[in-house]
């Protein structure tokens, strides 16, 4: 069997969630700090506000993991209805510990259309990716069989870029944006870089360890970096702006200070987790954060700079 290589990162990753414990093999930021979903929820509450409190209180997350971030959220938010957007059966019945009474979703498109905040913590590098390589002939098209990649001849335009490079597109990252920008406002935190850029940006992650992203589908999580400069074309938004910059601007440590002074038992690891959220070279400065709201909104909590 030949496969385009999006629809073969979207199979595959769709097996791993379905069978494996990813936090077995990466830690994401909710799972570090209680404060970052609180600092959201805390976001979320203003925003609402700032929406003109448009009837029911609605929040949506995409991608929710094991819902501790949602949990956290809805401490600082306070009660709200929770739609997740979730396709992984046993991450569901994980979800449904943390925030009972959550009523889960396939698709965005599912979501009943109101007024909502949407939030998506490491959402978008999961979704399937389109790798083109730049030969001498023009762009080709990676397609995966047997374990290794082939090329066909790109039917899609791309820029005229040197032989040998990379180009990826996220087509199903922008169809996604796109729908939660027409919905209401929507919060986007994942890795990437500020600027689109040529290059490979595909990783997979089999127990805890960089692997070959082809061997054993269904057995590594697969992602690749957010191209942020790409779906700012097909929405309006606010940012991207470093992840250190949003959590700092939202009070990481105060809050921390305030846990721990507390909790001195937890003490040590709250303020570990500021740390490595914040500096540069852990997660502060690749981790992006993204904004989506119908045009002319003022700034949002976070991206007044
Ligand atoms: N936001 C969580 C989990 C990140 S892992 C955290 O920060 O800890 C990625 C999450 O997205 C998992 O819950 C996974 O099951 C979900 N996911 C991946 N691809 C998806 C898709 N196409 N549709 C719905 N959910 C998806």
């Amino acid at each position: 069997m030949m496969e385009r290589f999006d629809h073969f990162m979207a199979r595959a990753n769709a097996a791993y969630y379905a069978a494996r414990d990813p936090f077995k093999d990466f830690a994401t930021a909710p799972e570090m700090s209680q404060v970052f979903g609180e600092l959201i929820g805390g976001w979320a509450k203003v925003v609402w506000e700032m929406m003109g409190a448009p009837g029911p209180k609605m929040l949506v997350e995409a991608g929710p993991g094991r819902g501790v971030m949602m949990a956290d959220m809805l401490r600082a938010f306070g009660p709200a209805e929770v739609h997740f957007i979730e396709n992984s059966p046993r991450l569901r019945a994980e979800q449904a510990k943390h925030v009972p009474g959550a009523i889960w979703h396939d698709t965005l498109a599912d979501v009943p259309e109101r007024p909502m905040i949407l939030i998506a913590n490491e959402f978008l590098d999961a979704l399937p990716v389109r790798q083109f390589v730049r030969r001498e002939d023009g762009w080709m098209e990676r397609y995966v069989e047997g374990g290794t990649y082939v090329e066909l001849p790109a039917e899609k335009k791309l820029p005229d870029d040197p032989v040998g490079s990379v180009r990826e597109v996220n087509e199903a990252a922008a169809a996604f944006v796109r729908e939660a920008a027409r919905r209401g406002v929507g919060l986007f935190i994942d890795y990437g870089p500020e600027q689109s850029a040529t290059g490979e940006s595909v990783q997979a992650i089999r127990d805890g360890k960089y692997a070959d992203p082809l061997a054993e589908p269904g057995t590594a999580d697969i992602t690749a970096h957010v191209d942020f400069a790409a779906l700012a074309r097909v929405a309006n938004v606010q940012g991207p702006v470093k992840q250190n910059a949003f959590l700092t601007a939202l009070g990481l440590f105060q809050r921390t200070d305030f846990l721990a002074q507390k909790n001195p038992e937890k003490a040590e690891k709250l303020r570990l987790a500021a740390q490595r959220l914040t500096a540069p070279e852990a997660m502060g400065s690749l981790f992006k954060v993204m904004a989506v709201c119908p045009p002319g909104f003022p700034p949002l909590p976070g991206f007044e700079a």
